[in-house]
């Protein structure tokens, strides 16, 4: 058995990241993405790129073919702004898992990883602000947020049983937020972190100093840094650890301590608006990381301000570009 590694969604934020350190370790890479090759966020001449509609089992099959292991961070997603308003597109991200799996049943796949979500956690867990942060049981008794979170704990389900029935070797790791360079920064799609350094960045650039902040601010997350994703994603996946298992760093800010992290790297203090009826999802939510410690002796550190320093200075050089009339390395879907 050939020793190629495929990356699905290798277009996008984290794949991207995925292939270009798989590709450094020296793995045979292959990355697939429905995408045209020239939007990828990062792509690499010695890397086997194919432009695949994952959502068919024909073109799953034609990328798992050959390989032993399989990631799959395929998925039609976005923010809150996209996944409450889009929950049909979102489930139908059912149909990537579900071909993808039975390609790699087809092909006798190794190793499966799965990229789950936060988002399928309880919500009734996660209705205060000063939340206890979420351990890997609170997924049960059901009650995912709409759509996104659903087609994601279906799919969890799904890998369970390719893996106890087929033998396919499935591993999932719940992501909590992941953040970096090379990824959605505007367009509809983008997450709180990047908007955030977006907003920051266009009110410094035009002198304009002013902020909407979508709810009140006091809502809490946790974010984690995507080479802390990317660590964590190759360890699980090469472990012999079969539950789904948090992904995500356990410091706990508000997007209002968010915004005063950016307005510090960017040097500037912007007047806020909230708007209350803007897509915010849930009050609070954290990682509970006992269990990644527990079992790896190991979880995603960055400090939040270390990381969207280096987030903060792509987005905004990015913009720079664009406005100076220059060609973003990026196309921004
Ligand atoms: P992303 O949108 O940047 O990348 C996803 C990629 O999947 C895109 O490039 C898109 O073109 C591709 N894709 C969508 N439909 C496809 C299809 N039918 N065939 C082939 N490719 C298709 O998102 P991301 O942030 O890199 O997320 C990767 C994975 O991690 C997703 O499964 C996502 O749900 C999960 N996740 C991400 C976060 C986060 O904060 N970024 C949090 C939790 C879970």
């Amino acid at each position: 058995m050939s020793n190629t590694i495929l990356v699905c969604g290798a277009g996008g934020f984290i794949g991207g990241h995925l292939v270009a350190e798989l590709r450094k370790q020296g793995h045979t890479v292959r990355a697939a993405d429905q995408k045209p090759l020239g939007d990828w966020y990062q792509r690499f001449e010695d890397v086997d790129s194919r432009q695949l509609d994952l959502s068919r089992l024909d073109h799953c099959e034609q990328a798992v073919e050959g390989c032993a292991t399989v990631y799959n961070l395929a998925a039609d997603m976005g923010g809150m702004g996209f996944i409450e308003l889009n929950k049909a597109l979102c489930m139908l991200t059912v149909l990537i898992n579900t071909h993808l799996l039975m390609a790699a049943r087809k092909f006798a796949v190794q190793r499966f990883f799965f990229s789950s979500s936060a988002c399928v956690y309880n919500g009734d867990k996660q209705r205060d602000p000063n939340v206890t942060a979420l351990k890997e049981e609170d997924a049960y008794p059901a009650l995912p947020e709409d759509g996104y979170g659903w087609e994601k704990l279906f799919s969890e389900r799904m890998c369970r049983h390719f893996r106890e029935d087929f033998g396919v070797g499935t591993r999932i790791g719940r992501y909590h937020n992941v953040y970096g360079p090379s990824g959605t920064y505007d367009g509809g799609r983008e997450k709180a972190p990047a908007a955030v350094c977006r907003k920051v960045i266009a009110a410094k650039l035009s002198g304009k100093h002013e902020i909407e902040i979508w709810g009140s601010g006091d809502q809490t997350r946790s974010f984690m840094f995507i080479d802390d994703c990317v660590k964590g994603t190759q360890m699980l996946l090469e472990s012999d650890f079969v539950e789904p298992i948090n992904i995500g760093s356990s410091e706990l800010v508000s997007i209002n301590q968010l915004v005063d992290i950016v307005e510090d790297i960017a040097g500037v203090k912007l007047t806020r608006s909230y708007n209350l009826g803007a897509p915010k999802g849930v009050n609070g939510r954290n990682s509970d990381n006992s269990l990644i410690q527990k079992t790896f002796g190991w979880e995603p550190s960055t400090r939040l301000r270390d990381g969207m320093e280096i987030t903060y200075r792509w987005i905004h050089d990015e913009m720079v570009k664009l406005q100076s009339g220059g060609v973003s390395v990026v196309n921004r879907t």
